[in-house]
């Protein structure tokens, strides 16, 4: 049985914390799907397009990630494309809290969708794409945090 795993996220922009997380996830799934999932309700600061070029430039090199985009439940789409697992970073105890209700109602209504946590490496526990979006409204270098092929 092919194992699927789906990372959801607004990947606004992507950065070198996500792409550390699918690296060290590969190991555990035959694929991995970095699927944007858009919320009407929220605003991006980069388009959907523009995001997901930068996620397929930066998995071009590995054929056993795919790009893909949703809307509405994750765990519908998940169903929808056969993935059984879902793959989430944990960087701190907010992240825990909120994620942790996440994977319980994803369980329920993927019925038996697995949510699969990651702790973030110590390096990457800072690195967030709300303080990335901060640095580069105000004008600063945000390049230290993303992966090179996402150049702004
Ligand atoms: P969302 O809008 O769903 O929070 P994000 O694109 O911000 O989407 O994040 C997607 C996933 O990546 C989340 O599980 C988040 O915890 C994880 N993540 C983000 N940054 C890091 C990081 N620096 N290290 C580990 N995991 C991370």
């Amino acid at each position: 049985m092919t194992k699927i795993a789906v990372f959801p996220g607004s990947f606004d922009p992507i950065t070198v914390g996500h792409v550390d997380l699918v690296s060290r996830a590969l190991p555990l799934f035959d694929k991995i799907i970095v699927a944007i999932g858009t919320n009407t309700q929220k605003k991006y600061l980069f388009d959907l397009d523009q995001r997901i070029s930068w996620l397929e430039a930066v998995f071009a090199n590995e054929p056993r990630v795919e790009v893909d985009q949703f809307e509405n439940l994750t765990a519908h789409y998940c169903r929808k494309i056969g993935a059984d697992y879902l793959l989430r970073g944990l960087r701190n105890a907010s992240d825990f809290d909120y994620e942790k209700t996440i994977s319980q109602l994803n369980n329920i209504i993927g019925e038996g969708l697995e949510t699969i946590f990651l702790i973030s490496q110590p390096a990457y526990s800072h690195i967030s794409s709300t303080i990335v979006r901060e640095i580069i409204k105000g004008g600063g270098d945000a390049s230290p945090f993303l992966p090179k092929e996402v150049v702004i």
